[in-house]
């Protein structure tokens, strides 16, 4: 049997949305590639809070926050090249390249050595560590804040984002029609933000939201729980990840949509 690994993953709505473990679509399929080679993954707290699923639509999602992986007992090499043999496996899958950032936002650190490394293996040091758990905190609290910011607009009530940072740069009116959630009218204040979406740069918006069901379509078990892939195909047959009960938390604008149907014109 192999090792067992923890992950610590990070709640950037955690102000808004205390005790929950929200996974992203980046780090889900991290942890299936863990799973399908035979770790046991635990989600940190080690509690009965079930693991949900979080959606966003775009591609900077993948790494771009802090993951903590322990483990205990086996080499670090061997661990490091897994993960990051995984991680290189999502990005290849969504045409995007590691980056320095990425590589140092996921901590790897074995309980044995006490050693920390990024996915490179490369020793992180504890100050950096200190300075993204403050940063982790920061933004949950400047997410709190936008979240309780009022529109000065009656009919555009719902706050724009930019890349799903914690910075409102307009206000929408949000409709939900067949097609699933859709931005009416919307007011961009930024100045940057709407010379960016003339020159075409910025040409796509992104829902976050939380879903606290979603099935396999595949084994129609719960996704975050089985080892099937959305968009991999298994007997012929295409995975999707079935969300179920979600929960809407920001809308964003965005450089790169996943869904390159929802893109933004500006009038
Ligand atoms: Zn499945």
């Amino acid at each position: 049997m192999k090792d067992e690994i923890v992950i610590d993953l990070f709640n950037p709505y955690s102000r808004l949305f205390p005790n929950r473990k929200l996974v992203d679509k980046g780090t889900l399929e991290l942890i299936k590639h863990l799973r399908t080679e035979g770790y046991t993954i635990k989600i940190k707290p080690d509690n009965e809070v079930p693991l949900q699923y979080l959606f966003k639509k775009g591609y900077h999602e993948f790494f771009t926050d802090p993951v903590y992986i322990f483990f205990a007992g086996a080499a670090s090499s061997v661990v490091t090249t897994l993960i990051a043999n995984g991680i290189q496996k999502v990005f290849d899958k969504w045409g995007k390249s590691s980056s320095n950032t990425i590589n140092n936002n996921v901590i790897i650190i074995n309980k044995t050595t006490n050693e920390t490394i990024n996915i490179v293996n490369q020793p992180i040091s504890k100050g950096e560590i200190n300075d993204k758990r403050k940063k982790v905190k920061t933004n949950a609290e400047r997410f709190k804040q936008c979240f309780s910011m009022v529109s000065p607009y009656p009919n555009l009530q719902t706050p724009i984002y930019l890349e799903h940072k914690p910075q409102i740069v307009g206000w929408g009116r949000l409709d939900l029609d067949n097609n699933g959630l859709v931005v009416e009218e919307s007011i961009i204040l930024d100045k940057i933000v709407r010379k960016k979406i003339r020159s075409g740069k910025i040409k796509g918006l992104s829902v976050t939201g939380i879903s606290e069901t979603s099935i396999c379509s595949i084994c129609e078990s719960d996704y975050v729980q089985c080892n099937h892939i959305a968009g991999e195909t298994y007997n012929n047959v295409m995975c999707a990840n079935e969300l179920h009960e979600s929960i809407f938390i920001e809308v964003s604008l965005v450089c790169v949509p996943i869904n390159e149907k929802c893109l933004i014109k500006m009038i």
